[in-house]
């Protein structure tokens, strides 16, 4: 700031306050309330209050190591004496006859009454008070300066922008502040309330700047050249060679997947649905269409195991169709590897299906067409950002999610994908009854697994233990590995934990799957995808240590014959919060009503790196609290975007400077839109 000198600007720097918005935009941390003004004979020893008074003299004392000033005030009811220490330029501040408000606390020492180190401030009346006599902030500061000097500038950036404009006052709804009042009430509020509806009103434009960009983005991408995949009828014809008939939800998302590969432009799409909810047979069919239409499809799975599951599936459902396909996984074997990537390169390769390195390495694809990704999270976001950066025809996008978030996240989460729902299964539904049992009853669940292993069913042990943790964990692992192993012997038991080479994983998994195991002891690394129709039983321990979306997601392991199942969830917790928590679960079976429940009873970290994507996203918005502003301010900024004008011109300068890394972008869309209007 300029008003500031060099030596504050530079501190101020250090605090990344840079911009006169930078500083309005630096909340305090807390409050102090100091407005209690009283008397001097009115103040009560150990009171955090205000009093005001006349100075009536002030000295020094430098004679001892520790500097002292003692001011006696005055204010026509009592004297008061104010101690500081370390601070001798206070005499030359509050000389004889000055009058000054001070706030603290009133102690008693050696008997006499008196304020150490009060907060001063100079000023002969109430009415235009910095640091005492009010609720005043504390902002976040550093070292060499001081919250006072911090303060003051805090207020003069405020006074310099008392005639500012607020870019939103046409699209706000009225319970929101305007934007100059939410500044003085968040630094110098006059009740507690008032940062409250400060902050209600960041979290709204912050909101609000967020939809509109992503709007705007979603308004350029939807206009990236892409491949028009022009293939009708083979799609047709693998639709109704499937042994059974797609859910109206599938067909749904069908339509929309294939719309837009007909289109000339790059498809974006997401379909977010509950594990078992049929998505892998939509994206094959995505898949499908593309290769008809002359490309080549990629689809990219997290983990070796679904990626070798998906490739099998492929192939059952479409054997007669002769397409020809691969799997490359880390695993694929050096000079299988190089043969596999000569044919990727000639196009001979038409279905690509494989992990994560299928993108990051240098595989050349002669015509990618598709690219299908299986529980990516949206993280991915920046990948494909950069993908579409790099050229200028560029492959249609499917993201398959199942992590569950709550619904009303969903156009936060998407904002700037078009996104399909399943939320129904396939006809053969599934009936898990699930049960939340205390530890001490352990002994009655090992029985009833007992008899339920001996009708032929399979059961999954899970055991919650940190997957990257250290040796100490293993070992924790392995011991309650070893003790349910015992449990339930004689039955014939496998193990599967993530410290486990992936080919030992995928031979135990296949034994699992073939039968020739009852019981998978295992981490939660079952938590995706795996399809094992016969396993109808699952004992999940510590069970209150997962979120319930978590819950849910494992749960989704069995009843996928469509076979009565069971659930078991043991709490160890003795609290009765938990087990209560857990008892959501008994009474719902949809991933987005349980993850809401986790957002409300847990907070934001128990969504699936919510907490961290949101931080940095938004200083402001609490997903806990704001969650009916997500809907308002989606809306406001569609209007904005659709009627963006001269008097918007605000509402994109305010945008540049939120989102400098989209300055382009945005100028180009407000020139565009002024073009329009004219
Ligand atoms: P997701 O990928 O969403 O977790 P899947 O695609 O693995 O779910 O589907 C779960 C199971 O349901 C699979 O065995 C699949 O073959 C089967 N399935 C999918 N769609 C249908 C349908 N419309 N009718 C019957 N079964 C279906
Ligand atoms: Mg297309």
């Amino acid at each position: 700031m300029r008003s500031v000198g060099p030596k504050a600007n530079k501190l101020l720097k250090k605090l990344s306050l840079i911009t006169l918005g930078d500083i309005i935009y630096h909340t305090p941390s807390k409050y102090i309330d100091f407005s209690n003004i009283k008397t001097i004979n009115s103040v009560k020893i150990d009171e955090e209050v205000t009093v005001f008074g006349e100075v009536i003299s002030c000295k020094a004392n430098n004679y001892s190591k520790v500097s002292t000033i003692i001011c006696m005030i005055k204010d026509g009811t009592s004297v008061l004496p104010a101690v500081w220490f370390n601070q001798p330029y206070l005499a030359n501040t509050l000389k004889a006859g000055t009058k000054v408000f001070l706030s603290g606390c009133l102690s008693k020492k050696f008997g006499r009454l008196q304020m150490e180190n009060p907060i001063y401030e100079v000023n002969d009346s109430e009415s235009d008070l910095t640091h005492t006599g009010r609720i005043i902030p504390v902002h976040p500061s550093t070292t060499g300066l001081a919250k006072r000097q911090l303060r003051t500038i805090i207020k003069m950036a405020i006074n310099n922008v008392c005639d500012i404009e607020d870019p939103l006052h046409m699209c706000k709804p009225a319970n929101i502040q305007g934007l100059y009042d939410a500044f003085k009430k968040v630094h110098f509020p006059e009740t507690a309330d008032d940062p409250v509806d400060a902050i209600n009103r960041f979290a709204w434009e912050e909101l609000f700047y967020f939809f509109l960009l992503q709007k705007i983005k979603k308004g350029k991408n939807s206009k990236v050249a892409g491949i028009a995949h022009e293939n009708k009828a083979i799609p047709a014809k693998a639709i109704a060679g499937l042994p059974f008939s797609l859910t109206d939800q599938q067909e749904k998302c069908i339509k929309s997947i294939f719309f837009d590969m007909e289109t000339p432009f790059a498809m974006d799409r997401v379909i977010q649905g509950d594990v078992g909810s049929g998505k892998t047979i939509v994206a094959f069919l995505a898949m499908l269409k593309a290769v008809a239409s002359g490309g080549q499809a990629v689809l990219m799975a997290p983990t070796e195991i679904l990626a070798e599951q998906h490739y099998k599936r492929f192939n059952e459902f479409f054997a007669y169709m002769d397409i020809n396909n691969i799997l490359l996984t880390g695993s694929t074997s050096q000079k299988l590897r190089k043969q596999y990537l000569n044919s990727v390169k000639s196009a001979e390769a038409q279905v690509i299906i494989g992990t994560h390195a299928l993108i990051q390495e240098s595989i050349e694809y002669r015509n990618l067409s598709l690219v299908v990704i299986d529980e990516q999270h949206r993280f991915g976001v920046v990948q494909r950002e950069k993908l579409r950066q790099k050229s200028h025809i560029i492959p249609d996008y499917l993201m398959l999610s199942a992590t569950p978030i709550p619904r009303t996240m969903f156009s936060i989460t998407y904002a700037d994908v078009d996104v399909n729902i399943i939320d129904e299964f396939p006809a053969s539904t599934r009936d898990v009854s699930t049960k939340v049992v205390p530890v001490t009853e352990e002994n009655l669940v090992i029985d009833k697994v007992k008899t339920l292993i001996a009708t032929g069913r399979q059961t999954f042990i899970v055991c919650p233990v940190i997957e990257d943790g250290d040796a100490l964990q293993l070992q924790a692992v392995e011991k309650e590995l070893t003790r349910w192993a015992k449990a339930l012997y004689p039955y014939r038991i496998g193990k599967m934990h993530g410290k486990m080479s992936s080919r030992d994983k995928q031979s135990v998994m296949e034994d699992f799957s073939r039968g020739f195991l009852d019981v998978l002891i295992c981490t939660s690394v079952i938590e995706v995808g795996i399809d094992v129709p016969n396993a109808t039983i699952m004992v999940i321990n510590n069970a209150d240590r997962f979120g319930l979306a978590q819950l849910h997601q494992m749960r989704g392991r069995i009843g996928r014959g469509g076979d009565k199942s069971y659930c078991f969830l043991m709490c160890s917790s003795n609290s009765a919060a938990s087990s209560q928590r857990l008892k959501a679960l008994e009474q719902h079976n949809d991933g987005f009503k349980l993850s809401e429940i986790d957002l409300q009873l847990r907070g934001e970290g128990e969504i699936f790196g919510l907490k961290q994507w949101g931080r940095n996203q938004f200083k402001f918005v609490d997903f806990t609290k704001h969650t009916n502003y997500i809907k308002e301010t989606r809306k406001a900024a569609e209007g904005v975007c659709a009627d963006f004008h001269n008097d918007s011109q605000s509402i994109a300068a305010e945008l540049r400077r939120r989102y400098p890394m989209y300055k382009e972008l945005i100028k180009e869309f407000a020139n565009n839109s002024r073009q329009v209007q004219r």
